[in-house]
């Protein structure tokens, strides 16, 4: 596995006065279930998705645009050339991406946004925002996580098998995440994930510019 990225800055913060979003990032191995858990606190609202480039295959019920944006190896290099990326990554024998345009642009705009990243994007976003957040997805047991896998029934034998052997070292960079979540049982770990961003938005060096406001409206 290899990561690379354009070395970028912090996307410049939002208009003065203004909060600029919160970026959440959040890795799991495959099939620990950080796609339930993140759809969950999506439906919460008031929360935007940074929708990836991948070069895998669509799997059945995928939808161009809404999960991934499905592109051939070819289009996925001329995006690396042409500094599209805020990250990049191979991951089980493919390439993903995240679109530096929708993530800056989100959170200049003040709206949180919550990124699904393998572990190698997780360390190039903490190091390029370092005031993100980033969160692990814990499975209980490499029982239950191919369980989990078999029951997706979206990867071939070979994919699945792939998927597993890289798990434990996907698992050991645990300790790089702000947080981890435990995801034994789903509703607790959704409530944990929701608890999470709220206690982040509610943090004192974030809020500062609309505190400011408040405070002088007082004198
Ligand atoms: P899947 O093929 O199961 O959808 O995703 C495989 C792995 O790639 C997951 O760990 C997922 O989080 C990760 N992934 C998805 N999008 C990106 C991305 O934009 N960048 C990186 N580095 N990993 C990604």
């Amino acid at each position: 596995m290899s990561s690379k990225q354009k070395k970028l800055n912090r996307p410049d913060t939002a208009a003065p006065g203004e909060t600029p979003g919160i970026l959440f990032v959040v890795s799991s191995p495959s099939g620990g279930g950080k796609g339930t858990l993140v759809q969950r606190v999506l439906k919460q609202g008031n929360l935007s998705y940074s929708v990836s480039y991948t070069t895998r295959a669509p799997r059945n019920g995928e939808v161009e645009g809404r999960e991934y944006f499905f592109v051939t190896p070819e289009e996925f290099d001329a995006m690396v050339t042409a500094g599209e990326f805020l990250e990049w990554a191979h991951v089980h024998g493919k390439l993903y991406g995240t679109s530096r345009e929708q993530v800056f642009r989100d959170v200049r705009e003040g709206r949180d946004i919550i990124l699904e990243v393998d572990v190698q994007g997780a360390k190039s976003v903490r190091e390029l925002v370092t005031d993100s957040v980033s969160i692990f997805i814990l499975p209980p047991s490499i029982e239950i996580l191919r369980q989990r896998l078999v029951a997706r029934g979206t990867d071939s034998p070979e994919e699945l098998e792939l998927r597993l052997k890289n798990a434990p070292a996907e698992l050991k960079h645990y300790k790089e995440f702000d947080y981890v979540i435990i995801n034994d049982e789903v509703e607790r770990a959704a409530g944990q994930l929701s608890c999470i961003i709220e206690a982040e938005r509610a943090g004192r060096a974030r809020q500062e510019p609309a505190i400011k406001q408040v405070v002088e409206s007082f004198s």
